[in-house]
């Protein structure tokens, strides 16, 4: 399979029960050269009630109830199987929606593979636990049960990778699912139903319905057969989905935006520093969740290494997502880079030193597309807002601390908790420093790490529940106790033993 070609325009409705559903089009013109590149249904509140009609059908069906978990993780490796199959294709379509540099986007779909084998392997040794001393004669056996129609909203940064982090582990519980996928970027979330549906999962098992988040993403969240709904997008819409949430009493996990930090000792290895920060910066144009977006630094070491981190980010290439010469691409789309540039503008007022880039490439080439370049600002204080809030664009702030408490207190003091990243050569300090850090995954010595294994989400303003691993599955499942007495039980009313 070959990468696709920017210019192949795909046509997509949406996957309810195995059928295409066709609906009025949404056109997606790719970020990086203007084209248009697909067109996917705009979806209604309807749309997303068949969808769950749909799911809930195959739930309830004999069909998917005489599946064992062993069964499931069978289908799950032919799903693996397929999409290793077609790794090329999706990483193709992602990298050209998203506008993403293609062996980006093909190292996304690879971690996707990882997990779905991880999530097969989980289903084949999914397990309870029994109490068999609570009372005499009293044994309880405790399971958890998948908790019905599972619900996933995915963002449109990582959107195969994304899904392939939630829509695995949910089968593997055994859950039918109803995916709604960023308008922006729909389409590779529509190929892996149809990949899942040959793998052998009956139709209704994963549906995907397209459109616009406010209407359709809404719609599933409130629905009342939806068990669950896995968020992850922006803490703003992770707070409506939270509201909406309450009408139904319906569970949900929110993985929401960050502020990491690269918190920087001075006895760290300056070397690794760099290009670890570089890196956790400007990886998918700084459109990550976990973006390492503030280096904090202390003093001693702090010009030294900005001058290098400068230098280093300086040789990115921005450029076209098909150029395997570009290390960012565009950004998803050109008001989101009209925000980037008012963020950066918005520090500069409040006294930051732009030391690198600032704005959008001078290639004509490169005129037509959402690009930025790389950019490190210098002298941020706490309170700005480049510091504070989530730009999700290629910049970096630089701040600097003068002790470890000084350095815990700037990491934490944003509203956010999903990542941060310590570099120091001292394992106690690597321990101590670690541990007060406020967020779901800290690294030590690397950042925008992680493996299929390590459950993942954040804590404060990131939210809460976990994607992957086991944790990640049990958030598709409820916990239920059977109860067996063998002996009578004893009456407590005075009135007598028996009632
Ligand atoms: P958004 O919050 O705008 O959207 C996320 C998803 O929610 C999209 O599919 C969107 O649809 C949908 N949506 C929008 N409104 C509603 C609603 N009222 N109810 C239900 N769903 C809705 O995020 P972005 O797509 O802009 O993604 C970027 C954000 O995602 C960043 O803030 C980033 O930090 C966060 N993110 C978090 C990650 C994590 O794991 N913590 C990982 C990756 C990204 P539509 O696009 O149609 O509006």
């Amino acid at each position: 399979m070959t990468a696709v070609a920017a210019a192949t325009v795909r046509q997509y409705g949406h996957h309810i029960g195995g059928e295409q559903v066709d609906g009025t089009l949404i056109d997606r013109h790719d970020p990086a050269r203007g084209q248009l590149v697909a067109r996917f249904a705009e979806g209604s509140s309807r749309d997303v009630d068949r969808a769950v009609k749909a799911a809930r059908q195959v739930f309830t069906s004999r069909q998917w109830s005489r599946l064992t978990a062993t069964d499931r993780a069978g289908l799950l490796e032919a799903f693996a199987a397929l999409v290793t199959e077609h790794r090329d294709r999706l990483a193709g379509i992602d990298s050209v929606e998203v506008g993403k540099p293609l062996r980006f986007a093909q190292g996304d779909i690879d971690l996707g593979i990882a997990h779905i084998r991880q999530a097969a392997a989980l289903a084949r040794t999914a397990r309870g636990e029994a109490f068999t001393d609570v009372a005499p004669g009293y044994t309880a056996i405790a399971t958890r049960r998948p908790v019905g129609v599972a619900g996933l909203i995915i963002p449109w940064n990582f959107p195969g990778l994304i899904t392939l982090q939630k829509l695995p582990y949910a089968l593997a519980a055994g859950c039918p699912v109803v995916i709604k996928p960023s308008e922006f970027t729909s389409g590779s979330a529509l190929e892996l139903a149809a990949l899942a549906e040959t793998a052998g999962f009956p139709p209704g098992a994963v549906n995907v319905v397209t459109g616009y988040g406010p209407v359709t993403g809404a719609a599933l969240v409130q629905h009342p057969d939806v068990g669950y709904v896995s968020f992850t997008g922006s803490t703003a819409t992770g707070r409506a989905v939270l509201r909406d949430s309450a009408t139904t009493i319906t569970r949900v996990g929110l993985e929401l935006g960050g502020k990491a930090a690269n918190v920087v000792f001075a006895d760290a290895d300056l070397d690794a520093v760099a290009d670890g920060v570089v890196f956790g910066a400007f990886a998918n144009q700084g459109e990550s969740c976990v973006a390492g977006s503030r280096l904090i630094v202390q003093e001693a070491i702090a010009a030294e290494l900005s001058a290098e981190v400068v230098r280093r980010a300086a040789r990115l290439r921005v450029g076209m997502p098909d150029d395997p010469a570009s290390d960012l691409g565009a950004l998803i789309h050109h008001r989101h880079r009209d925000s980037v540039a008012a963020a950066v503008t918005a520090g500069t007022d409040l006294g930051a030193e732009v030391l690198l880039g600032g704005q959008a490439p001078a290639e004509t080439d490169l005129a037509d597309g959402a690009f930025f370049l790389p950019t490190v600002l210098g002298s941020v204080a706490a309170e700005s807002p480049v510091f504070q809030e989530e730009i999700f664009g290629p910049v970096l702030s630089i701040t600097t601390f003068q002790d470890e408490d000084d350095a815990v207190r700037l990491a934490n003091a944003t509203r956010y908790g999903l990542a941060q990243s310590l570099w120091t050569k001292d394992v106690d300090r690597a321990l101590s420093v670690g541990n007060r850090l406020d967020a779901g995954t800290v690294w030590v010595n690397t950042t925008s790490d992680g493996a299929p294994e390590l459950a993942f989400g954040g804590v404060k303003g990131s939210g809460f529940g976990r994607d992957a691993g086991a944790e990640g599955l049990r958030e598709f499942t409820e916990y239920r106790t059977l109860q067996l007495r063998g002996e009578r039980r004893p009456s407590p009313f005075a009135s007598g033993e028996r009632q």
